[in-house]
């Protein structure tokens, strides 16, 4: 961290909270300052309020001449006003592509909370040491190259970890790094499912809409295999949680043969027989600050997006405190759900793609009970990063913990184990085990609400985006467009920015833009660039098998629901 950025971490450690708070571009001036306004003690890390924040009424230049001077840009009159909601992974990927054009872009993020981060959160624990940990988001695999690659733009990076993983207790316990008994057990089954992934990865088409708990049964797996092995497995990576068996089977099948994404090789005697390298993030509150404040957009904490209504070509938004501005277009990174409340008079396609989207309540308690980890998992103190286990009374639930000293590399020499325990979807909480953690030990509570990402969301969700995507002005992005993954995220952020204008930043690195144009591909139905490509193809190719496809797919989902199925 420079000298610049320390002080700035200062300055914003004292601001307040309860006001809508603006951070201007950090320029390469060493003199460049957190714009004014009030402040009064508050959280660690928010930003001294800015009075032009909360008077900037349509046309208001204030928030423009309020910059330092090293960071004014010549008047130019036709930069698109573009307003970011949230700034999660999505929201900065986003203002980054677009921050990269200050001559066409003019770009605003509002943002709920006082810290940009979304879900990536820092929480301090008290206690020897006095730390700062990653209390939910906590890493990912090499092949986050989008995802790498920015945080590399701003001096950071991931700390590489090896991953090791404790499944089950007593009878039903597996690592992926020594055999066990179960493995034994089911090695039979464990030789047979290599072939059985390849039959799901041919054919993916189809076996992305079929949940994987129905293909294993197709294919005569016993259920100690599925409960016991696959389903923890695909939980602890995609974070599918107790919709597990729901999720789609060619999904499950690119944990392990995808190229570029595949994060474990199949093992045919062990199922996993790897500790993969992954890398731990560094605290994502300084990393996600540092982005903000050094991007060449203006950035506004505790402002919250409270109703947007497009007419006559504009977008024109209201926020918490009953201020009103009014944009060219308008980039949504936050929820599907608070989407369809801000948004006035949402199209039909709209209201279908952002209403299929399902979400559920989890909570997360970080706590130092070591009785706790001992008697419901296999605890291998110095070692294991993960520990799933399934409830023995339902074994379709799941229960999933984490020891992060061993994951955050500035926790291994602290000599305290830190866990964190996430109890699923609130509806079932009478199964949850949370009372028995010593209340004593508990260092700290969050609930999240995460969405699911089910055979249906591949069904009725994920292929309606490319026709609302531009509808009046309106870009979705957001993990919950795909895959709930801090990748995704990212890459969500960049396409939304492409759409409008921006290029893509990291067109040197092979695999992140192939990923970034599958996704394109996928979400907003275009290729990066048009011309004699192979995505140029695809997109023409794939547009009326989409149209059928879509078609046909809200017509099942009407029949389900006439048949009271819950779709
Ligand atoms: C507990 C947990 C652990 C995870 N761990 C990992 C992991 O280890 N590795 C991994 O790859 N992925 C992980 N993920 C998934 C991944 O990190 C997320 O999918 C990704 O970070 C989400 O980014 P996002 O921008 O889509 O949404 P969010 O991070 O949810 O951002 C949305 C933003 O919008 C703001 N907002 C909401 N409403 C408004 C409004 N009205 N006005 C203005 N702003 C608003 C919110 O405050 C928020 O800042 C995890 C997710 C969770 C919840």
């Amino acid at each position: 961290m420079t000298t610049t950025d320390t002080q700035v971490m200062k300055e914003t450690s004292s601001a307040g909270e309860n006001h809508s708070t603006i951070i201007q571009p950090d320029t390469l001036s060493q003199h460049s300052r957190i714009s004014g306004g009030s402040s009064s003690p508050s959280q660690e890390g928010s930003v001294p309020s800015s009075p032009s924040s909360k008077s900037n009424k349509v046309g208001d230049s204030s928030v423009v001449l309020d910059m330092p001077p090293t960071a004014r840009k010549p008047l130019v009159t036709k930069r698109k006003r573009v307003l970011i909601v949230g700034s999660g992974a999505s929201g900065t990927a986003a203002a980054y592509a677009l921050g990269k054009h200050p001559d066409k872009f003019d770009v605003q993020v509002w943002e709920k909370l006082s810290l940009p981060g979304g879900v990536a959160t820092s929480e301090h624990i008290e206690g020897p040491g006095d730390l700062v940990i990653n209390d939910g988001v906590q890493g990912g695999c090499p092949t986050y190259r989008n995802t790498l690659n920015l945080m590399s733009e701003f001096g950071f990076s991931g700390s590489p970890v090896h991953m090791m993983i404790s499944f089950g207790k007593g009878p039903t316990a597996w690592t992926n790094y020594t055999k066990t008994d179960l493995i034994d057990r089911l090695k039979d089954e464990i030789k047979r499912f290599g072939r059985t992934l390849k039959i799901i990865n041919k054919l993916e088409f189809f076996f992305i809409f079929i949940p994987i708990s129905k293909v294993l049964k197709w294919f005569g797996y016993s259920d100690a295999f599925c409960y016991e092995m696959v389903f923890p497995l695909t939980a602890l990576f995609f974070g599918t949680g107790n919709q597990t068996p729901n999720v789609s089977a060619a999904i499950v099948a690119r944990v392990f043969l995808d190229d570029d994404l595949r994060l474990f090789d199949y093992d045919p005697e062990c199922l996993l027989s790897q500790t993969p390298e992954m890398f731990a993030f560094p605290k994502l509150r300084d990393m996600y600050q540092t982005i903000m404040r050094k991007m060449e957009t203006q950035y506004h904490a505790n402002r919250a997006v409270a109703s947007v209504i497009r007419r006559n070509g504009k977008v024109h938004v209201v926020d918490d405190a009953d201020n009103e501005e009014v944009f060219d277009e308008i980039i949504f990174a936050c929820d599907a759900e608070t989407v369809l409340r801000v948004l006035k008079q949402p199209s039909y396609l709209e209201k279908k793609a952002l209403g299929n989207v399902r979400y559920y309540n989890d909570v997360t308690l970080t706590h130092e009970d070591d009785e706790y980890m001992e008697k419901h998992y296999e605890l291998h103190k110095d070692v294991d990063q993960y520990f799933i286990r399934t409830d023995p009374n339902d074994r379709s639930k799941l229960e999933m913990s984490f020891n992060l000293s061993n994951y955050q590399p500035h926790l291994k020499d602290t000599g305290r184990n830190i866990y964190q325990t996430i109890f699923l979807d609130d509806k079932i909480k009478d199964i949850w085990t949370i009372d028995e953690i010593d209340k004593s030990k508990v260092r700290f509570t969050r609930w999240w609400r995460q969405f699911s990402h089910t055979w249906k969301h591949f069904a009725f969700t994920v292929p309606l985006w490319r026709y609302v995507q531009g509808t009046k002005h309106t870009w979705y992005c957001g993990s919950y467009t795909l895959i709930n993954t801090h990748e995704i995220g990212i890459i969500s952020g960049f396409a939304a920015a492409c759409r409008l204008g921006a290029s893509y930043p990291f067109i040197e690195d092979k695999l992140a833009r192939e990923q970034f144009e599958q996704y394109l591909l996928m979400i907003h139905g275009k290729p990066r660039r048009y011309g004699c490509n192979g995505a140029t193809f695809l997109s023409i190719l794939f547009a009326p098998l989409m149209f059928i496809f879509v078609g046909l797919a809200l017509f099942v989902q009407f029949i389900m629901r006439c048949c009271g199925k819950d779709v």
